[in-house]
């Protein structure tokens, strides 16, 4: 190994400096053999060494949760650390991250952990082996977003039993069997037998049918968009979960009818108001899988899809996948022309939202999923080994930032990341601006308190030290969860926070 990767582990290991979680002075046995899936010479370059971190942070939390007056809160220790025995997170054992442009545009990004043991959630995980996706078969050539992942179905609903004994011990694993015999009772489904039954791939695609146009909104301001449709598919080992569904459906008074010519498949279809989509929901069997729909011309492509070729052969598809391992645990894609239309959906409606905060969202949406779309598509496949897991991603160059390799690792189609990142962050600034009101409100209140029994008029101007002496007024400075510095100001006038001056979520309301 070279010293400019052991610079970069160094640097990677800084980057994730966690309280407790103290590097190793030394690369540790597993360094070369996590480093070595990975690609150097990129723009991003990251090794951890995560042995126990989490037990470490549990550790460094519990005395302050003891010496807490609330002895509710000394029960979360234990639980916190069954919790994270139970999901198996006291495996994880090194991280690896790295991130190489390619040509044209796109990014290549590399995430791999390492797991001793692999237990609990992670098991769930698929098989240790890479594999050949069956459920690749039930795309049609033509889909825009795609995705088929390797899980062990069957066991969900074991692990959650262990994990429920693990974590609440008898009383846990009672309340998952008395939630199971309820939902037996009541809706007559033995879940039981449905997990049971299930096999080992999930999946699903989406298709745009740019013959056929929708159309949104009322009155003047509409918009044609081509109609969507899609179909989701789980791998099963007999008719079991097919005939509960059905049963469960005619039982709960659904209109379903059955539908004629599936070949070597049974179906029905399911009888709803009429909905600009022209949604007609559709569900059918064949021996191996159960497939749901929106409407039944997309279980007939799926059908197809098995009979005359599949996603794999279109050539938008292996453009897209390049060198891609053929063998893999999971796979998502997103076509570039589902980006294209998205593009041109949110240039539509950005003009007509009225909002100028949400104008501006809708616009980095828009910016985000044109950035984080490589030019030939997005890809993502997870290669399973019996030590870990290696998600490989093919994404647009400009989202190959650093600060989110993980979230592109993991996330199948750029499109979830343009969505879910700058959502989560507003989320975040309100509830910081939220918090920085309250503070803004507390401090004028003892403000005011003081005033009164001191005698001061508007004008003067209390210090901290008045505010704070003995905890009479304030019991602690106030800190803005933004960075901002609060001003006490005058008693006439609002205390302010820095970022006020910019932020108006950081003023106390006049
Ligand atoms: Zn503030």
């Amino acid at each position: 190994m070279t010293i400019r990767r052991l610079a970069a582990a160094w640097c990677g290991a800084l980057l994730l400096a966690i309280p407790g979680l103290a590097p190793a002075q030394v690369p540790n046995p597993e360094f070369a053999e996590v480093t070595a899936k990975l690609d150097s010479g990129g723009t991003f370059y990251l090794y951890t060494d995560l042995e126990g971190f989490l037990t470490q942070i549990i550790d460094e939390m519990s005395p302050i949760f003891e010496a807490s007056d609330q002895k509710e809160l000394a029960l979360v220790i234990p639980i916190a650390r069954s919790a994270v025995q139970a999901l198996g997170l006291d495996g994880l054992d090194d991280l690896g991250m790295s991130t190489l442009p390619l040509d044209a545009g796109t990014a290549r990004n590399k995430t791999y952990l390492r797991l001793d043991p692999r237990s609990g959630l992670f098991n769930l995980l698929g098989a240790t082996e890479p594999r050949d996706l069956e459920g690749l078969a039930l795309i049609p050539q033509d889909a825009v977003l795609a995705a088929v992942e390797n899980l062990n179905l069957d066991a969900i609903l074991t692990f959650l039993e262990k994990g429920a004994r693990e974590v609440a011990g008898g009383a846990g694993e009672g309340a998952v069997r008395q939630a199971l015999k309820t939902i037996e009772e009541t809706h007559g489904l033995n879940l039981k037998d449905v997990f049971a039954s299930l096999g080992d791939e999930v999946g699903l695609y989406a298709r745009l049918d740019a013959q056929t146009s929708v159309t949104l909104g009322e009155d003047e301001k509409t918009m044609s968009i081509p109609r969507p449709s899609a179909a989701l598919f789980v791998r099963v080992k007999n008719a079991t979960l097919f005939e509960t569904v059905i049963e469960w459906l005619k039982k709960s008074g659904a209109e379903i009818e059955k539908l004629d010519g599936l070949t070597n498949a049974k179906g029905y279809e399911l009888s709803v108001p009429e909905n600009p989509m022209k949604f007609a929901p559709a569900i059918a069997a064949t021996d191996k899988w159960l497939i749901i729909a929106t409407d039944r011309a997309e279980i007939e492509a799926a059908l197809a899809a098995v009979a005359k070729g599949d996603l794999r052969s279109s050539a938008e598809f292996k453009a897209a996948r390049r060198d891609l391992p053929a063998k893999v645990n999971g796979i998502g894609y997103q076509s570039p022309r589902l980006t294209e239309e998205l593009v041109k959906l949110l240039d539509a409606v950005i003009p007509e939202v009225p909002d100028a905060a949400a104008r501006r969202m809708f616009s980095q949406v828009r910016d985000k999923a044109r950035a984080s779309a490589a030019p030939a598509g997005t890809i993502s496949v997870r290669v399973n080994d019996p030590n870990g897991f290696l998600w490989i991603t093919l994404t647009g160059r400009e989202a190959a930032s650093p600060t989110k390799p993980v979230v592109a690792g993991v996330a199948a189609g750029g499109v979830l990341v343009a969505v879910a990142l700058p959502a989560f962050q507003k989320a975040l600034e309100e509830s910081k601006a939220r918090v920085c009101q309250e503070n803004l409100s507390k401090i004028d209140g003892a403000k005011q308190q003081w005033a009164l029994d001191h005698k001061m008029g508007k004008s003067a101007e209390p210090d901290w030290d008045d505010l704070l002496e003995d905890g009479k007024y304030l019991k602690e400075k106030p800190e803005c969860p933004a960075g901002g510095e609060y001003e006490l100001n005058a008693v006439g006038e609002s205390p302010t926070c820095s970022l006020g001056e910019e932020n108006e979520a950081h003023r106390l309301p006049e």
